[in-house]
């Protein structure tokens, strides 16, 4: 979509710190980061969010980069956490498919929203 951010990000038409790139995912520091790891992971073609029927492959693909990226950080064995925010209840202010893997430090159980 040309005027969404991910998606331009994703063409690198905005800069960003990227640590992860492959055929169909783009992972990218967050902007106003949560914790000490904060990195967003976005499919390269727009998808609003889960409820867009994203093709399951896909899906697959945006998981399973989540463990490379937690290793590229350093995090994969202290632990780190994923989110994806669907909707306004949810606080999605983005609306490109993403998922946010946090870590770095020690999280409560309860955190379950990033706002
Ligand atoms: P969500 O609330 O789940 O939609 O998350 C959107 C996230 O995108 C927030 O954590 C923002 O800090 C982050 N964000 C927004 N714009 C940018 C940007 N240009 N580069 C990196 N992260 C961004
Ligand atoms: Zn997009």
């Amino acid at each position: 979509m040309d005027d969404c951010i991910f998606c331009m990000i994703a063409r690198g038409e905005i800069p960003t710190h990227a640590v992860y790139e492959d055929d169909r995912i783009f992972a990218f520091k967050d902007l106003h980061p949560q914790a000490p790891v904060h990195v967003l992971l976005v499919p390269k073609v727009h998808y609003t969010g889960l409820n867009s029927d994203v093709p399951e492959e896909l899906l697959g693909a945006l998981l399973a980069a989540a463990p490379r990226v937690a290793a590229l950080m350093g995090v994969a064995d202290s632990g780190y956490r994923v989110i994806i925010n669907t909707g306004p209840d949810a606080g999605q202010t983005v609306p490109h498919l993403h998922v946010h893997l946090i870590g770095g430090a020690p999280m409560s159980e309860g955190m379950v929203k990033l706002a």
